[in-house]
C-alpha cells in the first residue's frame, strides 16, 4: 500500500516537475497521434500498432493541396444509380445507400460534416446508435471517467465550488451532452452527495441521441422505473431527436429532418438512487428548465462533425465526399491526403470547383480571430459549425439563467487544418472506409470556441483556457483524493490500479506498447471553460 502511495506522490511530483517547458515538448510530440484511448485488450499492442501507422498531420496538410475538376461528377453518379448499383437497405451498407441518395439530391455531392453526422448519429445505421457498447474495458474505446472514479468526482468538486459562487442557489441544473455510459455523472452525484445544500439543488439533464445509450445513463445512475411522456407511450427511448438537427449553421444549411420533440419537455424522467436526483433525458438544450445552469461536456465536441476548407489559386474551396466519381488526381492521391492507390473504396473526397457559402462565411469568420501572418500561411482549416452554433447557445444559456461551462476534450488552440479520423476495431482506418462502423472524431478547435465568447462582450460571458486536463485535475485535487482512495483500498493491486489510472489521467508518457502502459492525457486533453457575469474565475483556470 505505501509503495503504491509513494509511487502516485513520485508519479505525480514528477507531472508538476514536468509541467512548463518540458510539457510542450512532449505535447509538440504528441499532438499527433489519435488521443481517444482506445483499450485493446491486447495489453495496448493494437494501439501502439494503431498510433505507430497514423500519419503526420502536417503530412495530410502538405499532401492536401491538390485540386479536383468536378465536371461530370453528376454523370457518373447518375450512371451508377442506373446500374443498379445501390447497396441493399438494412445492412449496414445501407448508409452507404442512404449516403448516395444525399448525394443524388445534392447534386452529387456532400460536405464532409453531413457525412460524419450521418456516420455517427444516422437512427439506424449511426456508429452511436447501435446497441453495442462502444465504451468501457469491454468496448472499442475507454474514456477518463472510464478510467478513473477520481475523474468525475473531481468534475464534481468542480460543479460544487461553481454552485457556491452562483451564491448556493435554490435549484440547480447540471445538464450532460454526450454523457456516453453516464458514470461520469453517476461519480459526480455519488462524490457531492453529502453536500446537503448542492445535493437538494440539483436535478440532472442529459442530452442523448443514442437510445442504446440513454439505456445504459439510466442505469448506471440507478433510475430503476422511468416515466415517459405520452409521446413516447410504452417505448421507451425511441430514437430521439438529434441536437444536430436544429444546427443552422453559419452557412444556413440546417441538418437532419426527421424528430417532433416538443419543445420545453422532456420526454423521459426517472430519480437517481445515488442521490434522489431527478433525471431528464432532453432532445437538446432548448428543453431544459429555465434556473441557474452547470453544463458538462467531455468528449463531445470531438464527435461533432467538422466542414473542412483548402485555399487554392479559386479561393477557400470545401473539401466534399462524393460516390464512385472516377475521379482521382493526376499523382493518385485524393484530396483527403491518403494514397487511393491500395484500396479502391466507393467514397471519394473531392473539392468544390469554387469557394462555397460555408467557407465564404465560416472561413472568414475563424480568419479574423487569428494575426494576419498566421491566417495568411493557413493553407487547409477545419470548423465545426454544430460546435460554434452549439457554444453560442451555451453563452445564451448562461447569459439570461446564469451558470458556467466546462468542456473536456482533445483538441488545440487552433486553427486546425485537417484532423479527422476513423478507428475501426482499434485501428486507425481511412474516414472513407466503413461509414457507420468507426467512430469519426476531430479535434476541438478551442481558440474557435473562446472567439465566439470574445464576439459578444454584451453578454458579460468570460471564456477561459484551453487548459491541460493535467492542470485541471491537479488543481481539484487529484492528489490528495488519489492518497485516500489508496488509504482505503482493500489490497495492493487495487490501490495499483487506482493510482495507474490517476497517472494516466495526469500523465504525460508516451506510453509503452511492450508493457502495455498506455500514453498518458495529461496535456493532449484540455479543458475550457466559460462563467456568467460577475462570476469570478473557475478553479483550475
Ligand atoms: N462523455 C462520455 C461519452 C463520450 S462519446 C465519456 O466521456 O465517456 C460521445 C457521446 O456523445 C456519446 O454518448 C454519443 O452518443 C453522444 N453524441 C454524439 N453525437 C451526439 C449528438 N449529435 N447529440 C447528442 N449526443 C450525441
Amino acid at each position: 500500500m505505501r509503495r503504491a502511495l509513494a509511487r502516485a506522490a513520485r508519479a505525480i511530483d514528477g507531472e508538476r516537475r514536468a509541467r512548463g517547458v518540458a510539457i510542450d515538448a512532449r505535447a509538440r510530440a504528441t499532438t499527433t497521434t489519435r488521443t481517444r484511448t482506445r483499450d485493446d485488450g491486447d495489453g495496448g499492442r493494437a494501439r501502439a500498432r494503431a498510433l505507430a501507422t497514423t500519419p503526420s498531420r502536417e503530412d495530410d496538410g502538405r499532401r492536401g493541396e491538390i485540386a479536383i475538376d468536378r465536371s461530370g461528377l453528376r454523370r457518373a453518379l447518375e450512371g451508377r444509380a442506373r446500374a443498379g448499383d445501390a447497396r441493399e437497405e438494412g445492412t449496414r451498407g445501407g448508409l452507404l445507400g442512404h449516403l448516395e441518395r444525399a448525394m443524388k439530391f445534392a447534386g452529387g455531392s456532400i460536405p464532409v460534416s453531413e457525412y460524419v453526422r450521418e456516420c455517427l448519429t444516422h437512427p439506424e445505421y449511426g456508429y452511436y446508435m447501435r446497441d453495442a457498447d462502444v465504451f468501457g474495458k469491454k468496448g472499442d474505446f475507454v474514456t477518463s471517467p472510464e478510467i478513473s472514479q477520481v475523474f468525475g468526482e473531481l468534475i464534481g468538486v468542480w460543479a460544487a465550488l461553481q454552485y457556491e459562487a452562483l451564491g448556493s442557489p435554490d435549484t440547480l441544473r447540471i445538464v450532460e451532452f454526450g454523457p456516453g455510459r453516464g458514470t461520469l455523472m453517476a461519480d459526480l452525484l455519488r462524490g457531492t452527495r453529502k453536500f446537503a445544500k448542492f445535493r437538494d439543488a440539483v436535478s440532472v439533464h442529459l442530452i442523448e441521441v443514442s437510445p442504446a445509450l440513454r439505456k445504459t445513463q439510466a442505469k448506471t445512475l440507478r433510475c430503476g422505473e422511468l416515466e415517459t411522456t405520452a409521446a413516447e407511450g410504452n417505448a421507451r427511448f425511441v430514437v430521439p431527436k438529434n441536437v444536430l438537427e436544429d444546427e443552422t449553421d453559419a452557412t444556413g444549411d440546417a441538418g437532419g429532418s426527421s424528430g417532433d420533440a416538443p419543445v420545453g419537455e422532456a420526454h423521459t424522467r426517472g430519480k437517481s438512487e445515488i442521490n434522489d436526483a431527478e433525471v431528464f433525458w432532453h432532445d437538446g438544450l432548448e428543453s431544459v428548465p429555465r434556473g441557474p445552469t452547470l453544463v458538462i461536456c467531455h468528449e463531445f465536441f470531438d464527435a461533432l462533425p467538422v466542414r473542412q476548407f483548402q485555399r487554392t489559386e479559386r479561393g477557400w474551396c470545401e473539401k466534399l465526399i462524393t460516390i464512385d466519381s472516377g475521379l482521382v488526381a493526376e499523382d493518385g492521391e485524393d484530396v483527403s491526403g491518403e494514397s487511393s492507390g491500395a484500396s479502391r473504396r466507393d467514397l471519394e473526397m473531392v473539392l468544390s470547383p469554387g469557394p462555397t457559402p460555408a467557407s465564404h462565411m465560416l472561413v472568414s469568420r475563424r480568419l479574423k480571430g487569428i494575426p494576419k501572418e498566421k491566417a495568411d500561411s493557413l493553407r487547409l482549416i477545419e470548423l465545426s459549425p454544430p460546435s460554434m452554433t452549439l457554444w453560442d447557445a451555451l453563452v445564451d444559456r448562461i447569459e439570461k439563467n446564469s451558470g458556467a461551462v466546462l468542456a473536456i476534450d482533445y483538441g488545440e488552440e487552433g486553427p486546425l487544418g485537417n484532423t479527422l479520423e476513423a478507428i475501426k476495431d482499434h485501428k486507425f482506418v481511412h474516414v472513407l472506409d466503413s461509414p457507420g462502423e468507426a467512430d469519426l472524431s476531430a479535434y476541438v478547435d478551442f481558440g474557435a470556441l473562446r472567439q465566439i465568447v470574445e464576439e459578444k462582450p454584451q453578454s458579460g460571458v468570460k471564456c477561459y483556457g484551453p487548459v491541460t486536463q493535467q492542470q485541471l485535475l491537479l488543481s481539484l485535487g487529484l492528489v490528495p483524493r488519489l492518497e485516500k482512495l489508496v488509504e482505503n483500498a482493500s489490497s495492493e493491486a487495487q490501490a495499483d490500479e487506482l493510482v495507474q489510472g490517476c497517472e494516466r489521467l495526469v500523465g504525460d508518457g508516451a506510453g509503452d506498447p511492450e508493457s502495455g502502459v498506455a500514453p498518458g492525457m495529461g496535456s493532449r486533453y484540455k479543458a475550457i471553460a466559460m462563467v456568467s457575469r460577475g462570476l469570478p474565475k473557475p478553479v483550475g483556470f
